[in-house]
């Protein structure tokens, strides 16, 4: 038996992401799909322009697009994956729980909300508690569970694995690829040739989510992790994969064998989309590359290299696969977390 899933904004870049990856799901069937008003009416292969190198699974290019209404989807979804745009997803994400539906969320509104379970199944599964704490504090029966920001994913299971060393202050400068800001997001006479410092409202997230992922659930809300984390975000003309520049300053003294000890150790989920290792760590200082590392265990696997020791602490670069590790991966992770916690 699997479960029957609907993905919003399914036409989108994290959306073809997630029709992609649910096409050979074991656990999951795709049986709807949702997008914009324009959409709606059409079949998915008319209503998406397909841009990932794989095809566009046959099992998805004749579902039909239906409005992102809660009163559209078929009786028999059992979990729905957003990957709307957050002024939207703020909007439509409580009709759908208010409807009865949990909802496994790639958008950005909420995550910070003290009910809102902000959830890297390898980090902090125990937070899926919170989903309880929303339904009875907001009085509805389904519920919305977020993943984090693609650039705090792919660094957050790194600082988990070293978190028992007392960690106390992050320093991290991110190297983003363009396809974190969606197909339409950065111009390419803006981003070719060139590097883009800053991008808007990503440092905050990747200083907020952290400390709530590395937090502890102690009754009904979570308590952070006593630590400081400083982000300087950049774009820069690769197309996937994330690579972060990572400082870290612990209470208890680290060498370059015990961090890679601690991070090649780090302990799958042990769910279908939980790559082992979590974290490959690689000898090379030339290492994790986005061309050569993005598509490790699927897209799903953080890669770790370069670590060497600082003046205050250790350095190392990590690297994730932003649109399958740091979105639609990430949601559909949190599903499987859901179905082996008995939430569906
Ligand atoms: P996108 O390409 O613009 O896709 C947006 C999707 O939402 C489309 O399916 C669109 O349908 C639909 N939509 C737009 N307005 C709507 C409305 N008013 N009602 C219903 N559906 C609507 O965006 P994206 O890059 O996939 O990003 C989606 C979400 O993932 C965002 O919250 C983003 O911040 C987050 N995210 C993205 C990345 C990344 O790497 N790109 C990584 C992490 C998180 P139409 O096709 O009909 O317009």
């Amino acid at each position: 038996m699997t479960v029957n899933v609907a993905v919003l904004g399914a036409t989108g870049a994290v959306g073809q992401r997630f029709i992609q990856l649910l096409a050979e799901h074991p656990q999951f069937t795709l049986t709807d799909v949702t997008a914009s008003a324009a959409s709606a009416g059409n079949v998915y292969a008319e209503a998406a322009h397909w841009r990932l190198s794989t095809p566009l699974p046959p099992s998805a290019a004749e579902l039909p697009v239906v409005e992102t209404d809660p009163a559209a989807v078929s009786d028999d979804v059992e979990l729905i994956f957003s990957a709307l745009p957050s002024g939207v997803a703020s909007r439509i994400e409580p009709a759908f729980a208010e409807a009865g539906y949990i909802v496994s969320s790639n958008a950005s509104n909420d995550r910070m909300a003290p009910d809102v379970p902000l959830v890297i199944p390898e980090v902090n599964p125990s937070h899926l508690g919170l989903l309880d704490v929303q339904r009875d504090a907001r009085g509805t029966t389904g519920a919305i569970l977020k993943n984090p920001n693609c650039s705090t994913i792919t660094m957050v299971p790194t600082l988990a694995a070293v978190r028992g060393a007392g960690l106390e202050r992050v320093h991290v400068v991110t190297l983003q690829a363009v396809s974190g800001a969606g197909y339409g997001g950065v111009s390419s006479m803006a981003i070719l040739y060139n590097v883009i410092p800053h991008i808007s409202g990503e440092g905050s997230k990747m200083e907020s989510e952290s400390c709530k992922l590395l937090g502890t659930l102690d009754g009904d809300e979570v308590v952070e992790h006593p630590m400081t984390v400083s982000a300087s975000t950049n774009r820069v003309p690769t197309i996937d994969g994330h690579l972060e520049t990572v400082f870290i300053e612990t209470a208890e003294q680290l060498d370059e064998a015990s961090t890679a000890a601690a991070m090649d150790l780090f302990p799958t989920a042990e769910l279908h989309s939980s790559p082992d290792p979590v974290i490959a760590v690689l000898d090379a200082m030339d290492r994790p590359q986005p061309r050569l590392d993005r598509m490790r265990g699927g897209g799903m696997q953080v890669t770790v290299g370069g670590i060497s020791g600082t003046q205050t602490g250790m350095m190392y670069n990590c690297l994730a696969h932003n649109t399958i590790r740091g979105a639609a991966g990430a949601s559909i992770l949190n599903g499987e977390l859901l179905l082996q916690s008995g939430y569906l």
